[in-house]
């Protein structure tokens, strides 16, 4: 039992899943906000657009709500798959600038080929055997 808590915890501190599970947190959060604005809004305003026979029974299979309620799950689909790309887009972006960070500083010396002195990146003269140096 000891062991399979270790490898849990192995499995759980790795970023990528810690990144993941915010993302599904975040994504969950959102979806409650886009089926929201859908169950508010949009639904009203599809059930407008598409609305039901006066005539239809209740309970009736009407061709006009249930297109609503389709189109409504497409535009939930969509606006938390876009958001959700969103996420992950700005998460990768935070990661590489993390990594870019971490990366070693330019150099900002060169080795003169003639002297093998450490001199200036950009110069094009060395100080020490004053040889011409090529770029
Ligand atoms: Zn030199």
């Amino acid at each position: 039992m000891k062991k399979f808590f270790k490898e849990f915890k192995e499995f759980a501190m790795r970023g990528n899943v810690i990144d993941m599970a915010v993302g599904i947190i975040i994504g969950a959060a959102f979806k409650a906000i886009v089926d929201s604005l859908i169950a508010n809004f949009i639904q009203p305003l599809l059930n407008w657009i598409l609305p039901a026979p006066a005539e239809a029974a209740d309970g009736a299979w009407a061709i006009g709500p249930a297109c609503a309620s389709f189109i409504g799950t497409i535009i939930s689909f969509i606006l938390t798959a876009f958001v959700l790309f969103l996420i992950i887009k700005a998460m990768n972006a935070a990661k590489n600038a993390k990594k870019k960070e971490e990366a070693p500083a330019e150099p900002t010396t060169k080795k003169c080929p003639f002297c093998l002195s450490e001199i200036d990146i950009s110069a094009t003269r060395c100080p020490h055997c004053t040889s011409e140096l090529k770029e």
